[in-house]
């Protein structure tokens, strides 16, 4: 888009929607159905206090609606029962792990790209061993946004996809707007 002032606005909504200035660049990398920003990808390192970081869970789930619905289900204990159908699906555990290696794998060539040379071992390390949520025990859900935002931006997350399956994708009719979007449609 050449209009800037769309991509300003646009660039106000997502942050307002984050409800902070990131530390890093990110793209607005899925829209509800209104047209709202509802996943952004952020640059997987960023600058602080004179040292490069490391920003593993670098997907943001930024939809009222869908981070409410999603705290819901982590209040009914989804966590847990998605730590468990890890333990014991192994069809859906090898499709969790290929999905896990495949956005690390693209988080570290991100993290490169923007690096320029060999990232700092440190940095390394986290991003090309921790799940999207950030964890170092990649079956450790920790966190349903992460795996949501995952699922949503990419594809290839089975805990995302069975979330989705239950509150159901952003369409014109569902109140995207504000934190009391709750309910369903
Ligand atoms: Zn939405």
């Amino acid at each position: 888009m050449a209009d800037k002032s769309i991509e300003e606005k646009d660039y106000q909504k997502a942050v307002a929607l984050l409800g902070r200035e990131p530390r890093s660049p990110f793209i607005i990398k899925t829209r509800c159905g209104n047209g709202n920003p509802q996943t952004l990808v952020a640059d997987p390192i960023f600058f602080e206090d004179n040292l490069w970081k490391p920003f593993p869970s670098f997907i943001w789930l930024v939809c009222p609606r869908l981070k409410a619905l999603v705290a819901d289900l982590e209040q009914q204990g989804f966590v847990k029962y998605f730590s468990q159908k890890l333990i014991n699906d192994e069809n859906f555990r090898n499709e969790y792990l290929i999905g896990q290696k495949e956005i690390a794998d693209y988080r570290l060539r991100l993290a490169e790209e923007k690096f320029a040379k060999p990232l700092p071992q440190h940095i390394y390390d986290i991003l090309k061993n921790t799940s999207i949520a950030g964890s170092h025990n990649v079956c450790g859900v920790k966190c349903l946004h992460a795996h949501l935002a995952h699922y949503l931006a990419f594809g290839n997350n089975p805990i995302g996809k069975e979330i989705i399956e239950k509150i159901g994708n952003c369409d014109k009719e569902s109140n995207c707007d504000s934190e009391n979007a709750g309910g369903k449609k």
